[in-house]
């Protein structure tokens, strides 16, 4: 029997917020995943205008994210290199160090539109799966367009399932739809900026652990959101 998958889903979680978790659990529970691992972007090359926490911070608020749902980790191997954060390199790093697992990495439809400027973002098939999260039955048509574009810089073949595409060595890139929350880091943010709450857009612990370093955030974050 072939090892079950671990989702790697990757982004900057700037900060990590309940959008992301959603998004997380749907997909594991839709592609039977052993588990996800929040791996962020030490370095992320596509947000450099940002105010971007430290990366010792974003992970903190990512651990509180998954504490206590079974299987879901953190994983902080993206610092570990040095230079920008790329997919492809943590996939193939993932690849090398942890030779008997299977990975599915997991995308929001926007950044499958945009994987092509990402650095050899057409060849993240060849490193593991890809899961494409998408708003509920909206999507599947560009996820569609995508691949009738892309199929052959990818290997990908289609399947008589029009949400399942076959990759090289075996692999499947699928598209799963999400309940997707009207939620984002930079709403995030800006309300933060505001001073407006931002209760329930993240886990009650992910904002204690915000609040307690709310003095040592960097220029950019303006002032905490009232007491
Ligand atoms: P920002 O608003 O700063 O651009 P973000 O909220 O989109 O950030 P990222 O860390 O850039 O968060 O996203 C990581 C991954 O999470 C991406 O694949 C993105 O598509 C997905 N994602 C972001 N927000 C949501 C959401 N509300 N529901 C589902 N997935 C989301």
């Amino acid at each position: 029997m072939r090892e079950p998958r671990i989702g790697i889903f990757g982004g900057t979680f700037n900060p990590v917020h309940i959008g992301h978790v959603r998004a997380a659990i749907e997909v594991a529970e839709a592609l039977g995943l052993a588990g996800v691992e929040f791996a962020p972007a030490a370095r992320p090359p596509h947000k450099s205008g940002d105010p971007l926490l430290d990366f010792a911070l974003r992970l903190d608020l990512c651990r509180a994210a998954v504490s206590g749902i079974p299987g879901f980790s953190v994983n902080p191997l993206e610092n570990e290199r040095p230079g920008p954060s790329y997919t492809c390199d943590l996939l193939a790093d993932l690849a090398r160090t942890r030779p008997g697992e299977q990975f599915c990495f997991i995308m929001g439809m926007g950044d499958l539109l945009c994987l092509a400027a990402w650095k050899n973002g057409l060849g993240l098939g060849r490193l593991a799966h890809l899961a494409v999260h998408a708003r509920q039955g909206q999507e599947l048509e560009a996820f569609g367009r995508f691949l009738d574009h892309n199929a052959k810089a990818m290997g990908a073949a289609p399947t008589a399932d029009p949400a399942v595409w076959s990759l090289p060595q075996g692999r499947l890139m699928q598209y799963v739809p999400v309940a997707r929350l009207d939620v984002s880091a930079s709403d995030i943010r800006r309300r933060w900026q505001e001073g407006k709450r931002i209760d329930g857009l993240m886990r009650p612990s992910v904002l204690d652990k915000l609040l307690t370093h709310a003095d040592a955030l960097p220029a950019g974050w303006g002032r905490p959101p009232a007491a």
